[in-house]
């Protein structure tokens, strides 16, 4: 069940938070595999607020932190976040990961490719590669700026990038689609 709206659902469809003893006081479960108190929500801004002002996460945050529901749904995009990065690093350290408009478009050209990513400021270049990457089937999607995405791989810009698994990929893409959730207002 939802601890925001209350919607009784799978929970495939819910994202497990982690009370914890020390900061962060919520910690987002992604595997499902933290021991200790849990509640679980939809990846929703309306539901974690709900859920951090009246529903069984402010019950279990009495007394352990400040409940201030922006800034539980801030922790929970900033824990998605890093765990993309943990993601496109996984993929980097298997050689599954291109980086930069050649390599991206060397992948393409092979017909390999499960996801890719460009930066919102992205432009040209990376509006082509999307295409050439969507008639191939690879899933696109648009995340960061060329600045974030390059400090995430030590260069000073980086517009494009290729995930080359597609279980890391579909991973990428379930944390993306819930800070997309969670970033919009409602
Ligand atoms: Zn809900």
């Amino acid at each position: 069940m939802c601890a925001g709206c209350g919607e009784r659902t799978g929970a495939e469809d819910l994202v497990r938070l982690v009370i914890g003893p020390a900061a962060p006081f919520v910690a987002v479960d992604l595997g499902r595999k933290l021991g200790g108190r849990g509640v679980s929500v939809h990846p929703k801004r309306a539901c974690v607020r709900s859920a951090a002002v009246r529903g069984g996460l402010a019950k279990a945050l009495r007394g352990v932190a400040e409940v201030e529901p922006e800034s539980v749904v801030r922790m929970i995009v900033a824990q998605l976040e890093q765990r993309v990065l943990g993601l496109l690093s996984a993929a980097g350290r298997k050689r599954s990961l291109a980086l930069g408009g050649e390599a991206v478009r060397a992948a393409l050209q092979g017909n390999d490719g499960d996801l890719l990513i460009r930066a919102k400021d992205s432009r040209g270049r990376g509006d082509e590669l999307a295409r050439a990457a969507t008639a191939l089937g690879c899933a696109t999607v648009t995340w960061g700026t060329k600045a974030s995405l390059g400090d995430a791989f030590t260069r000073s810009e980086l517009g494009v990038l290729l995930v080359l698994d597609r279980g890391i990929a579909r991973a990428v893409l379930d944390c993306l689609s819930h800070i997309e959730a969670l970033s919009e207002d409602g």
